[in-house]
């Protein structure tokens, strides 16, 4: 096996390296598809990567770093990582991932950010897994897919309240309520984007929506403010702006444009019919969201008070599908005593819950989705014409 050494420097200076920096702590966080091993750090440090095989391993060496007593390296196995070694080098600590397989390790450095200082970040994708292919539907069989993204999670918590309670945390609650009552409905299927402490990036969140053929997204937040008497819930939807912008991102790859409207092929070079195409399908998304943003405040309205009255418009990525109906939802405010405690409250969340379904089952009974009838024809062989 031919073994590749990354040499990564965190290009902060000489200066900050020659400070002998301090491991404080080491999490280890499993997704579905990879393992993420993350160390905070005092400051910034040089570090050397390599996999080795027979017994598969990945070797992480950590310059100019001790690692004090007090620090314990996660002792459980999780996702890929079957244990975690370390050991004391002359200029530095080695630390020894045993993993279940090959994988294909990828590290960076994060700057510090809210409770967090510098992290060393080691993703490992293990062997691409036999994908499960796609329920195939036509459109007299095809259930409704409810996308039901939980916000942050894993490595990125989300806004804290002052009682601890975490967004990511009540985010996944919410969101596997949400698909529990989903799924109990007739010819309605919801989607868990994440379904467990783990990060999703935000395209990806996109991508995982398409493929399940979703016919609406769900993001579920928890929001925060400095000013803590600020509370109330509020929903929003893409901005003009954050929909021109998107435009422009599907313009550049003709592939992807010709996905969107399901399988017809754009004639190279044939821009304006390709932003024709995509304006209307993000029209059509757009009018969709603030109609089931309306539905989502209105029943929302009746378990908590309204932050906004109107559907509020922001540039989140995870709103920018061009051909999904997408709304997030900031449950109500974690930086609120009284709303934190709402939030962490089951019974509370089952009505919040609850108010979302009658939203989008109002949505539903009155919309038909879109994707129905795009999908409905080429549903045999997929979105792409068959050679
Ligand atoms: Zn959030």
């Amino acid at each position: 096996m031919r073994v590749r050494i990354a040499v990564l420097v965190a290009g902060l200076g000489l200066a900050s390296l020659a400070q002998a920096a301090e491991l404080r702590e080491v999490r280890l966080w499993a997704g579905p598809d990879s393992t993420r091993v993350v160390f905070d750090l005092s400051a910034p440090v040089e570090h050397r990567l390599y996999p080795l095989s027979k017994p598969e391993r990945i070797v992480i060496d950590l310059n100019g770093i001790a690692r004090p007593s007090g620090v314990s390296l996660p002792a459980e196995s999780k996702g890929l990582v079957r244990a975690l070694r370390s050991g004391e080098r002359p200029d530095g600590l080695r630390v020894v991932l045993d993993v279940t397989e090959a994988v294909k390790p990828k590290s960076f450095i994060l700057q510090p950010s809210g409770q967090y200082g510098y992290r060393l970040v080691v993703d490992l994708e293990g062997q691409a897994k036999a994908e499960q292919p796609p329920p195939v539907f036509t459109a007299e069989n095809k259930p409704v897919v409810v996308a039901i993204d939980a916000g942050h999670g894993g490595e990125d918590p989300g806004a804290r309240g002052r009682n601890g309670l975490l967004e990511k945390d009540v985010a996944l609650q919410m969101a596997r309520k949400l698909a529990r009552m989903v799924n109990a409905e007739r010819d309605m299927r919801a989607v868990l984007i994440r379904d467990g402490d783990y990060y999703v990036g935000l395209r990806g969140r996109i991508e995982k929506a398409r493929k399940a053929q979703a016919d609406l997204f769900v993001s579920i937040h928890a929001n925060s403010y400095k000013d803590r008497a600020v509370r109330g819930t509020a929903v929003y939807v893409l901005s003009r702006n954050g929909a021109s912008s998107e435009q422009a991102r599907w313009l550049a790859n003709h592939e992807n444009a010709a996905d969107l409207i399901g399988g017809v092929d754009i004639p190279d070079k044939d821009d304006t019919l390709a932003a024709v195409l995509i304006d209307i399908a993000q029209s059509s998304a757009r009018e969709a969201s603030f109609d089931v943003g309306g539905r989502l405040l209105k029943a929302l309205g009746a378990v908590n008070a309204l932050q906004r009255r109107d559907v509020q418009q922001a540039a989140f990525v995870v709103l920018k599908a061009p051909d999904i109906p997408s709304v997030l939802i900031e449950t109500a405010f974690i930086s609120n005593e009284r709303e934190e405690r709402l939030l962490g409250d089951p019974a509370s969340q089952d009505r919040l819950v609850r108010s979302m379904l009658d939203g989008i089952k109002g949505y539903f009974s009155s919309y038909r989705p879109m994707q129905q009838v795009a999908y409905g024809e080429g549903a045999d062989t997929g979105r792409h014409a068959a050679p």
